[in-house]
């Protein structure tokens, strides 16, 4: 299994290279954050319970997000591997997506992070809001949620720093070119 965890604020591309990179190397796209937003719209009981939450730009809670993720992965028996994008965002979810896939005989190979600054951030994901009229896209919950990146969520980088899983590319650019810089790394896993 080829299982990799590609990490970055609003707007880095994550979704973008996630998708390239599924169709590349085979493996199933898991993006916590299409999986809420799926739930919301299909009015679940999950998606009432979180809709508020994330159109204010709050994380989910661990457990309610880690049940999600394990129930998706478990939704795709046959996979190669997974792009996790989005997740983790806290150490406890990292520390369970370790235990999860150890308990499946596999483990996390590497995490991308997509480096962009913040004034790039705000560009993009004002256009993007444009196109898909996201509430937690709109000005004052972005600079919630870039702030929440850059003040907390970063905060997992070390513990796979620590296990000398963590690569740093720039995710400036044009999209082939980043891509490029991706498959140059997971290539090397
Ligand atoms: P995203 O599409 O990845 O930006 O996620 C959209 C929103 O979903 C986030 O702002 C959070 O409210 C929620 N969310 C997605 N992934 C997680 C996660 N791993 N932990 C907690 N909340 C999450």
């Amino acid at each position: 299994m080829l299982n990799l965890v590609l990490f970055g604020p609003p707007g880095a591309g994550k979704g973008t290279q996630s998708e390239k990179l599924i169709s590349k190397y085979q493996l199933v796209h898991i993006s916590t954050g299409d999986l809420f937003r799926a739930h919301i719209k299909n009015q679940t009981p999950l998606g009432l319970r979180v809709s508020q939450l994330i159109a204010e730009g709050e994380l989910v809670p661990d457990q309610i997000t880690i049940d999600m993720l394990e129930e998706e992965i478990d939704r795709n028996p046959g996979a190669k591997g997974f792009v996790f994008d989005g997740f983790p965002r806290t150490i406890p979810q990292a520390i369970e997506l370790d235990k999860f896939l150890e308990g499946k005989g596999s483990k996390v190979d590497g995490v991308i992070a997509l480096d962009v600054e913040k004034e790039e951030l705000v560009k993009r994901v004002a256009l993007r809001q444009l196109e898909t009229g996201r509430v937690d896209d709109q000005a004052d919950k972005l600079q919630k949620r870039i702030d929440e990146y850059f003040n907390k969520i970063i905060l997992v980088l070390p513990y796979y720093e620590e296990q000398k899983k963590l690569t740093k590319i720039n995710g400036i650019g044009e999209i082939d070119e980043i891509f490029g810089k991706l498959c140059e790394v997971i290539d090397q896993y």
